[in-house]
Formats: structure tokens, sequence, C-alpha cells
């Protein structure tokens, strides 16, 4: 009720011996009973289980966001969900603080804010479900979605924090992952997945390795890739139109005077007796000169480095929830339909099997062949375009292949390889015709990826009745 004093307790385990740090005090307000602790609580979150709602006695901004984290990915949802207020009785909470509690109380016995939002907050949890077989990534989702459902949260936005890029929960959530999935392809799955509306709100480059957004970048020597760069203007002298660097025109190496080593004239005024056209690079590694260096991106997160051109360009957006979403709350039930990532024109492997039995028991085996395309170290490539982008990138080959097919044709993949048939086509013509998709993928790696060091090699094998055992042979052989 409005206007009643909070009456204070300690909850009953606890005695005045308790040391702050495991202190729970227990508030009764209107109809709610709320755990007061300090920012610096280190006790069991089991024991904040039964209140409505918790409200932290901020001491260190650091240290309040830290705690509110650990409860906010939490996979308990009887936690994770729980209304929390933050007691600071000057200035505002900062955003990041902000954005994962339900509010701010400038006085400790004020706890009027509490209740309102507390019982709403309560009502909105009634309304979802979770399920209790969910896997780690779909827990993930639908805690975020319950979350940002649970406290109306009309967007989601991006923040940029001492972390790196930063989404309200999510980041949280993902903070301890193990599979060091990044929450940037959760985000944009839920999207693909119509849990996520999205909107452009501002774009960023990120590890083609982990996707990482914290990256250290440095200009590096195009030959050897060394950082240890001298700088130098290029001095261009219009009497003599002699062009050389500003050290060589200094008179006895000193800073004066300019004097041109070519016809000797002193060099007085810059647009009128020489001008600095270009700066130029030097390696003092291996003394190459350069007009464009190269730049390298080390990510301190996994310790991949690489050239920028191979970072991966990532659109932050600002989330929204669908209705899909909401009725995913309610109903519990996650559909996580693109677990079985399909690449479309390719038979899923048991059929491409089924398939090349039954074709090579129709075609005579001089008549009819199977190509065996692999990458000699795929790995190396996923990790190169980034692990999100192989499905797309296994598409685009896939596409090539089939162009140079005749429309009864047909592709399986196994990596590291990936199988097409030739049907009706002889020997030499296949041979032909694999080289020639050897080459497109190649084109395909180098100029539209600007990917280097990619290893293919095609095998042509006939469609005889061995071939079945031939690939199922050939698939164990390599890992
Ligand atoms: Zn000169
Ligand atoms: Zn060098
Ligand atoms: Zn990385």
């Amino acid at each position: 009720m409005l206007g009643d004093n909070p009456k204070y307790k300690k909850s009953a385990d606890q005695t005045h011996q308790t040391p702050s740090h495991l202190m729970i005090e227990e508030i009764s307000h209107a109809e709610l009973v709320i755990a007061r602790i300090f920012d610096f609580y280190r006790g069991t979150f089991l024991s904040l289980q039964q209140y409505d709602a918790i409200v932290i006695q901020y001491t260190d901004q650091d240290t309040c966001i830290q705690l509110v984290s650990r409860l906010r990915c939490h996979f308990d949802q009887a936690i994770y969900l729980k209304p929390v207020f933050i007691i600071k009785d000057h200035g505002t909470l900062p955003e990041s603080l902000a954005d994962i509690t339900d509010g701010q109380l400038s006085r400790a016995d004020d706890l009027t804010l509490v209740g309102s939002v507390a019982l709403r907050i309560r009502d909105r949890c009634a309304e979802i479900n979770l399920s209790l077989d969910y896997n780690y990534e779909e827990l993930i989702v639908f805690s975020f979605l319950a979350f940002c459902y649970t406290r109306d949260k009309e967007q989601v936005r991006p923040r940029i924090s001492q972390r790196g890029i930063y989404y309200p929960i999510l980041s949280d959530l993902m903070y301890h992952n193990v599979n060091q999935r990044h929450f940037t392809a959760i985000l944009d799955k839920m999207e693909r997945e119509a849990f996520l509306d999205g909107t452009f709100d501002r774009a960023t480059y990120v590890c083609s390795e982990c996707l990482g957004d914290y990256l250290l970048y440095r200009e590096v020597c195009p030959h050897c890739h060394s950082a240890h760069l001298k700088s130098e203007d290029v001095v261009h002298h219009f009497r003599c139109a002699h062009v050389g660097p500003l050290s060589d025109f200094r008179v006895n190496g000193g800073h004066g005077t300019l004097e041109c080593p070519k016809c000797q004239h002193e060099l007085k005024h810059i647009g009128v007796d020489y001008d600095k056209p270009a700066t130029m690079h030097y390696c003092l590694d291996c003394n190459a000169s350069f007009q464009n260096y190269a730049m390298k991106a080390e990510c301190c997160g996994c310790g991949h480095d690489q050239e920028v051109e191979y970072l991966i360009k990532k659109e932050l957006k600002i989330y929204s929830l669908t209705e899909k979403a909401i009725n995913t709350l309610k109903s519990g039930r996650i559909q996580t339909k693109e677990q079985s990532k399909e690449i479309e024109d390719v038979l899923p492997w048991h059929l491409f099997v089924k398939t090349l039995d039954f074709e090579q028991s129709q075609n005579p085996s001089d008549m009819s062949h199977m190509v065996s395309l692999r990458f000699n170290d795929f790995p190396s490539l996923i990790k190169q375009v980034g692990e999100e982008n192989k499905y797309k990138l296994l598409s685009e080959i896939v596409q090539i292949i089939k162009t140079t097919q005749q429309n009864f044709d047909f592709r399986g993949i196994k990596l590291p390889r990936i199988y097409f048939s030739l049907l009706q086509t002889r020997h030499n013509e296949a041979e032909i015709i694999s080289q020639r998709i050897v080459f497109l993928i190649n084109h395909l790696l180098n100029d539209n990826l600007r990917l280097k060091r990619v290893m293919l090699t095609a095998e042509v094998l006939p469609m005889n009745g061995d071939l079945v055992q031939t690939i199922l042979t050939e698939i164990q052989s390599v890992p």
C-alpha cells in the first residue's frame, strides 16, 4: 500500500554475525517479499530465489554490474527474470546497468516503484512457459526473448562498453559461452528465424575466426608484415624535376635548410620551389619501401592475427520482438529448424548414396562419371571466410557446379569433399569439366573473396560397381 513503511527483518536463517557480503535483509512491501543485498553479495543465488524482487545497495559501479550480470545469466528462470532494483541516492545509473535492471531507488525506504514494477513483471512472467528440454543455444534465445518480453522492452540496442559491443542480457548470457559462439551469430539467427525484427544501427568489423569485436589494428610492411616502419615525405623539386625522400634534401642531415641533391639549389618555399606529392613508408626489417602499407588486426579474444580485408563486416542492429517470438514464449516451444542446415540443390547424404547406387546400376561405367572434389585444408578456408559464411560459400560453390552439369545430375556433400555426377559424359569430357569447375571455384575464392592458398583437387571416378564402396571408404579416410 502506498505510504506504508516497509517492514525490515533479517531472513530467518540469519543472525547478527552474518557478514555483509552474505546478508539478505527481508522486507515486506504491499504483497511482496523483497530481498535487500549489497552489490558485493557473495551468497548463493538460490537463497534469493524465494523473493519477489531484489533491491541492491549500490556501492560501486563495476561491482554492481557484475552482480546483476551474474544474476541475469543464471539459467534458472526464477533468478534471471527476477525484478532487480538499485538503491543509489545520487546520480543516475549508467546505461549498461539501467538496461539490465528494473529501476533505481533513491532511498532504501521508498519502495513504491518496486511494488508496481515487480507486480507487472510477475504477471508477464506468468504468461511464459519454459520448456525443460532446451539445448544450450535455445536456452540463450529463450532467456533473452523472455527478458525483453517481461520488461516490455520495445527495442534492444547495441551499446559500446569496455567489453566491446554489448547487447543487454544477451552479452551477459554469452559471456561464459563454452562454444565460443559470438552473440552476433545468435542475433542473426534469431532474426532469420523471425523472432526478432532488426533495423540498422551501425556497422563494424569483427574477427573472422571468433566474431570478436575487440581488435588491435596496426600498419605493416606489405612484404614481410613487420610493423617496424618509418614514414617520410617525398619531395619534388620543380626546377630540375628531381623526386626523392625529404632526408635526401636536408643539408648535412640537419633540420634547417633544404638543398636539392641533384642540382644543389636551395629549396625555399613549398608550392613555389617544390611540393610534397606523397608519403613513402620504409620497412626497418626488410628495407622495402612502399607507398601503401598493409593493415593487420589482431583479435584480443582469440589471438587470431588477420589482414583487415578478411575481417567480417557486421551490421549492428536495433532489435524488437516479433509476434512469433511472443507466441513462442507463451507456448514454450522454440523450433530449431536450422540445426540440420541444408544446402539447396544438394541431396542429403543418405539419398545421395542411394541415388548413386541406383544410377551406377543404370549407366554403363565408361559413359558416366562422378567427380570427387576435395578441399585440402577446409578448416583454414573456413577460418578465412568465417564460420558463419560457411553455408553461403558452399551454396555458391554448389551453384557453380550445377551450371556445368546436366539437369539429371546430382550432388552430395561430405566435407571436406563435394561429389557431383556427370552422367552420360565420357571420361575425357568429364576431366575437362572437372578442371573447369576447379578453375571457376578458385576464381570465386580468389577474386570475389580474395582468399589465398586454397588447394582443391578433383578426381574423376568411373561409375562402376565399386563406386559407392570407394566413396564410403574415401570419406572415412580423411577427418
Ligand atoms: Zn633540383
Ligand atoms: Zn618488410
Ligand atoms: Zn578472434
